[in-house]
């Protein structure tokens, strides 16, 4: 060893053993896999009789891949629709089904496609093409979408035979899956005229059938009149309900797959008259004891959310004061006496007693759905997995 290696060792050593770790800022958000096994469950009870896609897409909706992979692994399969995240889900050692939502988006997709054994989606006369120059030795699983009315993606009815027999005839091509997504199956609309469309359409054709998203699983699986072979969950299995404010995700049996807790790092005393934050936007009507937050609209927490936005304190439900800033936001201390500089803030999620906050209240508060807020959690804030 020389005297410079030597030294280097020795300056190591020295760094791991006595360095001390900056301390990170008091935010964090927990994935609960326990919380991810007992949706998946859910979502299987609602249609016995179908294999479970596990929608993992956006980075599991903002939950992290791989921090989600064991609390799912119990799926039939993956859905996703990013490359790159197709691979991420592969290198967990996953060797059953992943299907790529929405297929090959240029012609050396396909490559990765039959390294990786990736099942895809076909919905445009161009991606037949590709395939159709495609060179593989194994023939790809490929999922045919019709579009029965949402007019994003699919074939239109009309069409879809046609598409279905090119296909077919392709030698780079094994099995047909058939599948359609519903725009409506969360509201009063239903999913009846499309799946009508759907079924009428796809009558004699042979291939296992995919239709049913999280709200179409949990609202519409009993009058499905088509089998459905495999159903695609995705924020249900996060524990958010596909169609609050009608029905909550207690209602559906769901539990926050993600919480995220602040703490409180400063205390106010505000006096009749007195303001907090930009804007002076919430005015003391009497005095009030307010704590300030560490988390704001830069660790994802909408800036729009008002005055009243739920939040729990020590696990007690309290409400937000003021305008939410970059880094901080407000809440209101009155009646929680015990609460001061350290105590535990769930912005959402499960609080250490056991009370949820459901992600869907903050989400409505804000004018949006739970799937934006989860998918929106900043870079920045330490992401831990329950144990
Ligand atoms: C995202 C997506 C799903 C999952 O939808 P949820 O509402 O989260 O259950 C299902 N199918 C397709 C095609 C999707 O893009």
């Amino acid at each position: 060893m020389t005297r410079k290696t030597a030294f280097l060792l020795a300056h190591l050593v020295f760094q791991t053993l006595f360095s001390q770790q900056a301390m990170p800022r008091p935010i964090q958000a927990c994935i609960h896999p326990e919380a991810l096994r007992h949706n998946l469950a859910r979502a299987r009870q609602a249609a016995p009789d179908a294999q479970v896609w596990a929608v993992v897409k956006a980075n599991a909706y903002g939950h992290g891949i791989e921090r989600v992979f064991e609390g799912l692994r119990g799926a039939d399969g993956f859905a996703l629709l990013d490359l790159a995240e197709a691979e991420r889900v592969r290198a967990l050692g996953w060797r059953g089904p992943i299907l790529l939502l929405e297929g090959a988006f240029e012609a050396r997709d396909l490559e990765l496609c039959s390294r990786l054994h990736l099942w895809h989606t076909v919905h445009c006369d161009e991606q037949i093409d590709m395939l159709a120059l495609h060179k593989t030795h194994e023939p790809h699983r490929v999922f045919l979408k019709m579009n029965s009315g949402m007019n994003r993606l699919g074939f239109a009815p009309l069409r879809y035979r046609s598409a279905w027999t090119r296909l077919n005839a392709l030698p780079q091509v094994d099995e047909i899956s058939l599948m359609t997504h519903f725009s409506d199956a969360d509201g009063p609309k239903g999913i009846a005229q499309q799946l009508a469309r759907f079924a009428e359409a796809t009558r004699d054709l042979p291939g296992e059938r995919s239709l049913s998203n999280s709200a179409a699983t949990l609202r519409h699986a009993q009058d499905l009149a088509v089998k459905a072979d495999w159903i695609r969950p995705g924020i249900t299995l996060y524990g958010s309900a596909p169609d609050f404010p009608q029905h909550t995700a207690a209602h559906w049996g769901l539990r926050s797959a993600m919480s995220l807790t602040a703490q409180i790092i400063a205390v106010q005393q505000m006096e009749v008259g007195d303001s907090v934050g930009y804007g002076s936007s919430f005015v003391a009507q009497v005095p009030t004891r307010i704590g300030v937050v560490a988390c704001g609209y830069a660790d994802g927490y909408p800036r729009i959310c008002p005055t009243g936005t739920p939040v729990l304190v020590n696990g007690v439900r309290s409400r937000t004061l003021g305008r939410v800033s970059m880094d901080m936001l407000t809440v209101d201390l009155s009646g929680l006496p015990d609460a001061g500089v350290g105590s535990s803030v769930t912005l959402w999620g499960q609080a250490a007693n056991g009370v949820e906050l459901g992600i869907d209240e903050v989400a409505q508060a804000a004018g949006t759905v739970g799937y934006e807020l989860m998918c929106a959690l900043a870079q920045r804030v330490p992401v831990v997995v329950q144990d």
